[in-house]
């Protein structure tokens, strides 16, 4: 019950709704009890013999306005309080979503997707239904289940008491499956995360898992997963369906115990026969609060488990602490790495170790070496993807740390290797960080990017749907509409990380001729595999095992008998040997 205290901000901010629909559950528990008198009154007349036509008329109206009362008032509080449950959820989603978008890769690599789709959609079903339903049986559970004990104490009050012998062991049995059921249902839940990204990770990897033939394999592990939600929630069902059996037979004792006894006082004259029929009826009515006193164990346990589970989730902190103000509205300025050592959340070795270089303003970095070597790192520590450096890196003569994250990421254009398009028209991917980039403005990144003349025939140009991930376009095309959505905010700092893979040699050239003409003055980096796309470079670094091994201009580096040198001379050949020269 502990969960109502936890969710008293939001009883506050909806109390007006919560206490009209109380009020009217209170007024439906209040109208429910004149029927049972209704009908036990008119028992002792029709005993005595005094009944007459309009007695009928008066008490058959009394139960139509009794039964109208009762139907609109019903509808109402439905309206006010399962309407509050689902302001709940939705403010809830709202924060769960907002916390989600200002999460680092730090906490997407130690949570899996599915489980947080399992958070936003099951966990606040859970929590939305102890605010709803949970309130109501609650409530109806105190209203019905007094009004209906105290009218049945006016009968009899020795009646009553006796009824109300077995209700003890019910309440001590809900309580006990309450929080079997808590247990149960926490490990259900958490099959059903499994279960979801587990789903997940199958379609997104649809293409792998049919190229190597692993459907059957794929669809035995799924069926396993899923066979362990059945289990689990199998186990739920199981103790949830104790609850109402248990309260039947309760229910059953108090109905035998009230005839007995009844029978009892009406022979011995102390209660009329009109008196036992109301009294047995208004018990035949506790079975409805009975019901719902267990049921809202079973709600709040649900709940409990739900609302804990998201909190954990939203205490999560986030891990890359930004100002409240940018020190500089605009990050801009030479870049200076000054790192000691870089380590990533919790491995034992350094990905980076002494890394010293200061970029100047206009000049282009290239970064190169093997694959593992640490360029993606570099990059991701720049737009702080990643914290906790031993070391610095400045920009401007500033701290990354003194930017506020949107002004370092505004000074920034990243294409990241995994480039990402949206399910939107080729348009809309170019201009996402740019909504108010005019249609030329679009067209003349596209042209940097050199993807213009490809994107003219699409079907649909410019207002081609690209899907999912771009199935549709090459890697190359993807690439460069990529480049195209980082050329569009005209960034201080381009990054292109290993952006250009897919393209050949000659749309390299002219994508990288592109840059130097129209970004005249602003610095890029880029890491590439094939050295002619940083050759031009003022500043080439390459690294080994996080280690700056070589580091000048490709004619500097060309004078040195080092990795680069080698490297450059086996991609000519290679060159030569393609090309039949
Ligand atoms: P490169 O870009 O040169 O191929 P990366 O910077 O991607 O190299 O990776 C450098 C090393 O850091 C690799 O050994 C890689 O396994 C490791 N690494 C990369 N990303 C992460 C991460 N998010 N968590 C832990 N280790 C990582």
């Amino acid at each position: 019950m502990k969960l109502f205290l936890d969710l008293k901000w939001f009883f506050k901010q909806e109390r007006r709704a919560y206490l009209t629909g109380v009020v009217m559950l209170v007024f439906v528990a209040l109208l429910q009890l004149i029927p049972p008198r209704v009908i036990g009154i008119v028992v002792d007349l029709i005993e005595k013999g005094t009944f007459k036509t309009e007695d009928l008329y008066k008490w058959l109206g009394l139960l139509a306005v009794a039964a109208l009362g009762m139907y609109v008032l019903r509808y109402y509080w439905r309206i006010m309080i399962f309407g509050s449950a689902v302001r709940l959820a939705r403010q809830m989603r709202n924060s769960l979503y907002d916390h989600f978008t200002k999460m680092s890769q730090g906490f997407y690599q130690r949570r899996r997707i599915g489980d947080l789709m399992a958070h936003a959609t099951n966990d606040l079903q859970a929590i939305q239904q102890t605010a709803g339903s949970g309130v109501l049986t609650l409530v109806d559970s105190l209203t019905t289940g007094g009004t209906v004990i105290i009218a049945m104490a006016f009968i009899s009050w020795k009646l009553t008491l006796i009824c109300l012998i077995p209700m003890p062991v019910m309440a001590y049995l809900t309580s006990y499956y309450g929080s079997l059921l808590h247990k149960s249902f926490h490990k259900a839940q958490e099959a059903f995360s499994s279960l979801n990204d587990k789903t997940q990770e199958s379609i997104n990897g649809i293409k792998v898992i049919k190229t190597f033939g692993q459907e059957r394999e794929d669809i035995e592990a799924f069926r396993k997963q899923s066979e362990d939600v059945v289990t689990k929630n199998m186990t739920v069902a199981r103790i949830d369906s104790l609850f109402d059996p248990t309260i039947s037979i309760i229910v059953a004792v108090s109905f035998f115990l009230s005839v007995s006894f009844g029978s009892k006082y009406v022979i011995e004259g102390s209660l009329s026969i009109g008196d036992l029929v109301s009294f047995t009826t208004y018990l035949g009515l506790l079975i409805w609060p009975m019901l719902a006193f267990g049921w809202l164990f079973n709600i709040v346990e649900r709940g409990r488990a739900s609302y804990d589970r998201v909190m954990a989730l939203m205490a999560e902190k986030i891990d890359i602490s930004e100002p409240e103000h940018s020190v500089v509205p605009e990050a801009r300025g030479a870049i200076q790495y000054d790192i000691d050592s870089f380590y990533y959340p919790n491995e034992d070795s350094p990905v980076l170790i002494n890394i010293h270089f200061i970029l100047r303003p206009g000049d282009t970095l290239g970064i190169v070496g093997r694959t593992g070597s640490g360029k993606t790192t570099l990059l991701k520590l720049l737009i702080r993807e990643f914290d906790g450096i031993q070391g610095e890196i400045s920009f401007g003569g500033h701290k990354l740390s003194d930017f506020t994250l949107e002004a370092l990421r505004k000074s920034i254009g990243y294409v990241p290797q995994d480039h990402f398009l949206f399910s939107a028209t080729v348009a809309d991917n170019i201009a996402f960080a740019s909504s108010e980039a005019s249609y030329e403005q679009v067209i003349g990144a596209a042209k940097s990017a050199y993807i213009h003349e490809d994107i003219l025939q699409f079907p649909d140009g410019y207002e081609t749907i690209v899907g999912e991930r771009g199935v549709s376009l090459s890697g190359g095309q993807k690439q460069r509409i990529s480049i195209a959505r980082a050329l569009i905010t005209e960034p201080e700092v381009l990054i292109l990380d290993d952006s250009l893979s897919a393209v050949d040699a000659k749309t390299e050239e002219i994508i990288l001729g592109n840059l130097k003409e129209n970004r005249a003055g602003k610095t890029t980096i880029i890491t590439a595999h094939r050295l002619s796309a940083i050759q031009h470079a003022e500043l080439i670094i390459v690294l080994d095992d996080g280690e700056i091994i070589e580091q000048g201009t490709h004619e500097s580096l060309m004078k040195k008998d080092g990795w680069y040198k080698a490297m450059y001379i086996q991609q000519q050949l290679e060159e030569l040997v393609e090309h039949g020269g």
